[in-house]
């Protein structure tokens, strides 16, 4: 089965620790303290047990744990998470369980926890292969160690395996991004993502180019480290099927295209945002308020919010256009596309004519050439939605 059709529904689970904070880190996390674990995981027994129901006899096509960090939990811990799941969800026999890990605590004894649960794809954070950007990024590995910890991945039979670049923040330059996709690719791996360096308030890389300490690198050469990516991943099988992920034919990242495409999902733990029977919800995202909240007895929403006609034609489209497939009938209810259709058909029509979307046999799409500049495609399409 085509991993488009594979994803129906997800569920989310994230794990707010991390073992230091890079220096660029927008996500929800704190660094781990063993207090604070024991009380997250007591918490997100509770809320597994308090959403159970909500997913009634649904077969979660992916489960994907992201932090934080994952692999920052001991084995132990680990087990007793995949049990509150089990007891509470079920998953398709086939079900794609992702782990995101970070390269530094990649070790036997955790893959062995993983693998005995069914978790059969692994991404890694490694960002850069080179010395001095890691030390600029804050991360806790070594150029060497992401390496050593997808080989090690391989001996204990993970066959899905994805890693994480990033390019773009102050003082990185085109050389040393060719060499880290070089090194990256040499891995012969199933899945590869490659994101922009955005700068956000409330990390110190983020608020020094904010505050005119520092600059990102300049849009051309960005442009030019995206065309690189794209044209060196081709090269080496891995193709292009969403802005800023590559991957083998059929290894595309299930979980992520429920998002894409807009399915249902469910999220457990802090900051964690669900999608599910036409309501959106995010999670208290500072994990003791959070876990607080569990312990009183109740639900940890906050900005719950009923799904209307004009969000859902919004985000269909502003999620789609993201996808090389593009945006396509086929893949939504006929009330999903006939909300579409009514805000956003002139636009779309507009967009084709003035060869900032193109025409294929299923729908719409940015054009390959312009995927670098696709967000500003889609903000162009939102902005001319009909009321
Ligand atoms: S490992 Fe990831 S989540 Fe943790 S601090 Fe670094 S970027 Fe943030």
């Amino acid at each position: 089965m085509r991993a488009r059709d594979a994803a129906r529904t997800g569920l989310y689970v994230h794990v707010p620790f991390c073992a230091v904070r890079c220096t660029y880190c927008h996500f929800a996390t704190a660094v781990f303290e063993h207090g604070l674990l024991e009380r997250w995981l007591a918490a997100l027994e509770r809320e597994a047990a308090l959403r159970a129901p909500l997913a009634g006899g649904t077969r979660f096509t992916s489960v994907f744990f992201g932090g934080g960090t994952p692999s920052a939990i001991s084995a132990r811990h680990f087990s007793r998470l995949w049990d509150a799941l089990r007891r509470n969800f079920t998953l398709a026999p086939d079900a794609e369980v992702t782990l995101e890990a970070n390269p530094e605590s990649v070790r036997p004894a955790l893959l062995d926890a993983w693998a005995a649960a069914g978790v059969n794809r692994l991404s890694l954070g490694a960002q850069s292969f080179e010395p001095d950007a890691l030390r600029v990024l804050g991360r806790v590995h070594d150029e060497h160690r992401p390496g050593e910890a997808l080989a090690l991945a391989r001996r204990h039979g993970f066959e899905r395996l994805s890693l994480d670049l990033m390019y773009g923040w102050p003082g990185h330059t085109l050389e040393a991004f060719e060499r880290s996709l070089d090194r990256a690719l040499a891995f012969d791996l199933e899945h590869l993502s490659a994101y922009a360096f955005i700068p956000d308030r409330g990390n110190p890389l983020g608020d020094a180019v904010l505050d005119g300490r520092a600059e990102v690198v300049d849009d051309d050469t960005q442009a030019r480290m995206y065309g690189t990516f794209l044209a060196w991943a081709r090269a080496a099988g891995l193709h292009p099927y969403e802005t800023s992920n590559v991957s083998r034919p059929g290894a595309e990242a299930r979980h992520n295209l429920v998002y894409w495409l807009r399915r249902e999902y469910l999220g457990l733990g802090p900051s964690a945002h669900s999608l599910w029977a036409g309501d959106r919800w995010g999670n208290v995202p500072d994990t003791a308020q959070w876990a607080a909240v569990l312990e009183a007895g109740e639900a940890p929403d906050v900005a719950r919010e009923r799904e209307s006609a004009t969000s859902v034609a919004e985000e269909v489209v502003m999620l789609a256009l993201r996808l090389a497939t593009g945006l396509r009938p086929a893949d939504y209810t006929p009330l999903t596309w006939a909300a579409v259709e009514r805000r956003f058909g002139a636009a779309l029509a507009a967009a084709v004519s003035g060869r900032r979307l193109e025409r294929t046999e299923q729908g719409w799409r940015v054009p390959p050439e312009a995927r670098f500049v696709a967000d500003d495609v889609i903000a162009w399409v939102a902005a001319r939605g009909r009321d």
